[in-house]
Formats: C-alpha cells, sequence, structure tokens
C-alpha cells in the first residue's frame, strides 16, 4: 500500500483522531491495513471489524501489543493513546470500505472486476499468471471477495503495480453493485451464471440480475468480457456500455481450437480474432477451465498482450488449492476439488471425470459430499448428482447424512454406490476399495470437509 496518514484516514472515514492522542500523531503514515491481531505487524493500521460471534474492538489491546501504529476502531478501550493513534468511526466496517474507495480514487492503474456463479478463483488465477507476463498485477489472495476481502485487496495494491484483478463475490442480492462502487473496474469478466447462493436469489434470472450489476457499472471505455457458453452472455451485452468481448470453445473472439482434454490437463489453440494464435498446454484438466482461461486470455488482449504471450501465462499458471487439484496416492490418481461444492460446479467436475481416458482397468470414482445453500431446491439437486454421476458409470461414494439423496440418486436405476454418515468410515472403506490405475474426484461445499475423508483415505505421495 502506498503510505496513508492518519489525517488522510480521518478525510476518508469521517472519523476523528481519539481526544487524548498527541496532534501531532496526525501525520503518521501506515503502509499495510490488517483486521487480524494474529497476523497484524509492527506499524499497521489495524481495523477493528465485528462478525456475528465476534467484535475486534474488544482486542485493541492486543493489537497494540503486537505492534499497530494506528488503530481505526469504534472505541478506544485499552489502549495506550500516548503510544498508538486511535480513528475512533462509529462503524468499523464502513470505515473500511470508505477507506478503501478513497484509496482507489488515488490509483491511476487497470482494474479487473470478476464475477460469476462458479469459477471466479480459477479465472482470477488465469488471469493474474497471463497480465502478470507484461504488467506487474496485484490479484485478490486466495477467495478474498467479498465486504470486508475487497476493499482489503484494493488497500494491498502497491505504488508500483500496473493492474488490479479483483474477484467480486456475493451470497445476497444487492452485493455487486457496492463492490463494483468501491473498485471502479475498467474490465468486467462474468464467468457464467448456475445455481450458486439460488436459496437467496431465487431463480437464475435473479442470480443473473445480480452478476449484471458488474456489466452495469463499467464505464463507456470499458471492456465487458462473458463466456460465449453462458446463456445470459446476451443479456449481460444488452446491459453494458463498455465494449463486448464473447470468449468461448469454438465461438466468441477468444477461442479454443483443436482442444485436447486429459487427465493432467488441457491442449488447445489459442485463437485472437483471425490472425493471433498459440498453442496452450493447459496445467489444470476439466473442459470448464479451458473456459476460465479463455476469459483470462480475453483480459490479456484487452491489455494489448499477443497470443503468444498470453499462451505463456496460461502455461505458468497455478490454481489455489482445492481446485481440481490432481496428485499421486500409490497409483491412485487423486482429484482433489474439496474446495466447494454447487450443482454447476459438481456437474462440471464429474463431466470432467468422464471425459478423461480410463487407466487399464482403472475405475472411476467420485466422492461426494453435500451441497450447501440450496434452500428448496436441495433434495432434487442432490439427487441429479448422483443420477449423473452413475450414468456416467461411476462408482459413487456420498458421505453425511445431508448427502444421502446423492446416494439414492445413484442408486434409483441400479448404479453402484455407497453412503456413509462418517468421515472414519467413509475412508476406512476407500481405503481398502481404491487400487493403483483409478481415478478418484473428491467433491463437496466448504461445510461437508470433504479434504478430511480425501487425506484420510488417500493421503498424497
Ligand atoms: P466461490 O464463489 O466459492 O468464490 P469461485 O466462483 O471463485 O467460487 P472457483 O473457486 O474458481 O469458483 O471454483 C469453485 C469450484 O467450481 C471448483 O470446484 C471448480 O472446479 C468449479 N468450477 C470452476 N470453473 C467452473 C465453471 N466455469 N463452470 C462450472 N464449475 C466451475
Ligand atoms: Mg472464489
Amino acid at each position: 500500500m502506498k503510505p496513508i496518514t492518519v489525517t488522510q484516514i480521518i478525510q476518508a472515514t469521517g472519523g476523528q483522531l481519539a481526544a487524548a492522542c498527541p496532534s501531532s500523531m496526525a501525520g503518521r503514515a501506515v503502509s499495510a491495513v490488517s483486521t487480524d491481531t494474529r497476523t497484524l505487524k509492527q506499524g499497521d493500521l489495524f481495523v477493528a471489524l465485528k462478525g456475528e460471534n465476534y467484535d475486534a474492538n474488544q482486542f485493541l489491546a492486543n493489537a497494540q501489543g503486537a505492534g499497530a501504529s494506528v488503530i481505526l476502531a469504534e472505541s478506544v478501550s485499552g489502549v495506550d493513546l500516548d503510544k498508538t493513534a486511535v480513528v475512533v468511526v462509529a462503524d468499523g466496517l464502513l470505515a473500511l470500505q470508505r477507506l478503501a474507495l478513497w484509496y482507489r480514487s488515488q490509483l491511476n492503474i487497470k482494474v479487473v472486476g470478476i464475477t460469476g456463479s462458479n469459477g471466479k478463483t480459477s479465472t482470477k488465477d488465469f488471469t493474474a499468471a497471463v497480465v502478470g507476463e507484461k504488467f506487474k498485477v496485484n490479484a485478490t489472495r486466495g477467495n478474498l471477495n467479498n465486504h470486508i476481502g475487497l476493499p482489503l485487496s484494493i488497500l494491498s495494491t502497491e505504488e508500483d503495480d500496473e493492474v488490479c484483478i479483483w474477484e467480486m463475490g456475493m451470497n445476497h442480492p444487492g452485493e455487486i453493485a457496492p463492490l463494483c462502487q468501491i473498485a471502479k473496474p475498467d474490465i468486467g469478466v462474468i464467468t457464467n451464471i448456475g445455481t450458486a447462493h439460488i436459496e437467496f436469489l431465487k431463480s437464475r434470472e435473479g442470480i443473473a440480475e445480480e452478476k449484471g450489476a458488474l456489466a452495469k457499472a463499467l464505464p463507456d471505455e470499458g471492456t465487458l468480457i462473458v463466456a460465449a457458453v453462458c446463456d445470459f452472455a446476451h443479456y449481460f451485452a444488452e446491459r453494458t456500455h463498455a465494449d463486448v468481448i464473447f470468449a468461448g470453445n469454438g465461438r466468441g473472439l477468444v477461442r479454443a481450437e483443436q482442444l485436447h482434454l486429459t487427465e493432467s490437463g488441457s491442449t488447445f489453440k489459442l485463437v485472437i480474432g483471425e490472425e493471433d494464435t498459440a498453442m496452450v498446454d493447459l496445467p489444470v484438466a476439466g473442459r470448464h477451465m479451458v473456459n476460465n482461461a479463455l476469459l483470462a486470455a480475453s483480459v490479456g488482449h484487452v491489455l494489448g498482450m499477443k497470443a503468444a504471450e498470453i499462451a505463456r501465462g496460461l502455461n505458468g499458471s497455478t490454481l489455489t488449492s482445492g481446485r481440481l487439484r490432481r496428485y499421486d496416492s500409490a497409483g491412485i490418481t487423486v482429484f482433489d476439488d474439496t474446495y466447494n461444492a454447487n450443482p454447476d460446479s459438481v456437474a462440471a467436475a464429474l463431466e470432467t471425470l468422464n471425459e478423461m481416458p480410463r487407466k487399464n482397468g482403472g475405475r472411476k470414482i467420485a466422492v461426494l459430499g453435500m451441497m450447501g445453500e440450496l434452500g428448496i431446491h436441495a433434495d432434487k439437486a442432490h439427487l441429479e448428482v448422483g443420477r449423473l454421476a452413475s450414468e456416467f458409470g461411476f462408482q459413487v461414494v456420498s458421505v453425511g447424512e445431508n448427502a444421502e439423496n446423492i446416494y439414492r440418486g445413484a442408486t434409483e436405476d441400479g448404479g453402484d454406490a455407497e453412503q456413509f454418515n462418517d468421515i472414519t468410515a467413509a475412508a476406512d472403506w476407500l481405503k481398502s476399495f481404491c487400487k493403483s490405475g483409478d481415478l478418484v474426484l473428491f467433491k463437496g461445499s466448504r461445510s461437508a470437509g470433504m479434504e478430511r475423508v480425501m487425506n484420510k483415505a488417500l493421503p498424497q505421495g
């Protein structure tokens, strides 16, 4: 972060320097922000946030002890005000957002905003790899994509960064528009519209309307990039004043030709427009990942990069963990897609497993946990996942009581499936069932914690 002073923090947030602080503290500067006293570093700005189960305003003394030079908080309790400057505000979260908004307005950089139901983090990782070939990049760390994470990403931008690539996530209606107001993206990427968070957004149209806030927020001279395969692509194109690029398998301005999918990744000819081409060797499996890579390639194209340069970035990309990570466990190939799950991402993962060539005599095994936030759609969605896995001829293993409908769906037409309510029982069964040559996929919602079954049953190495 470019250094910011207490005076600037006061101006940006509307707060006040605590009365007992020496007025000379107004000139004090900070160059990093922390919201966690456990990771705070000497000299940081500590912002005290309140969550459902905690209130960081109670830990201001810890923040001071850890070396905070300035604290943004709703109280001064426990702080020696001769040592640490406290800017007092009415609402810590709002203050963080206002500070990020002000900081963004000081930055003369290109901002890429990425939203969509699935694939935001993967697309962000691919985009950072592509754009990083030519520019100095600031990208969202991990999955810090919400009303807290995005301001923190903005505030982590360094003075010499040239392009920012920020993920924007949401669970409830109305969350994307305020994120856009703070981030002010020049280039918007919408990965797809699925059924994630349908419990709160009611329908796919509701989800599209929400993600469409990014299309609407782009300036006239900006660019919207949408996946050609997305059935809402034209809906978004109609809702923006920015230029629109369609990216997609075989279609669109930026596309993949001669696509070859393998267990370890995909190769394809990246084609941009009529003539600009380069071969890509994407180190991640899955047709849906090719789609994400094409969105990333489109960002590179908008920023003036050539196909060869873009391909180099894609070839060297690595994804955040838990996104179709592949590893070997005593001759068994494991696909760790345990980060999260919803009906579309499970379908994409099952299709990926289906498209992989079987290894001599090896079987395909799908170990699936529950999918959350589906509301009234939950039963049907779990049944359908089970049906799809059994249609593909996989051995299905469903784990957790709330995943039992996967087992039911899989066995309706006589598919092979096992149901375990207990992680240890599932892991023990897998240990004795799986053998060298098998391909095993693990997937479930974050709360299902399927990595615990995976690590117990089939550890890496
Ligand atoms: P979150 O909303 O949790 O932040 P995200 O949109 O950032 O998720 P990723 O973390 O990239 O998405 O991927 C989450 C899951 O979705 C992974 O398991 C991945 O395999 C799957 N996935 C990624 N891209 C797509 C896609 N284009 N279509 C369907 N599923 C996808
Ligand atoms: Mg994400």
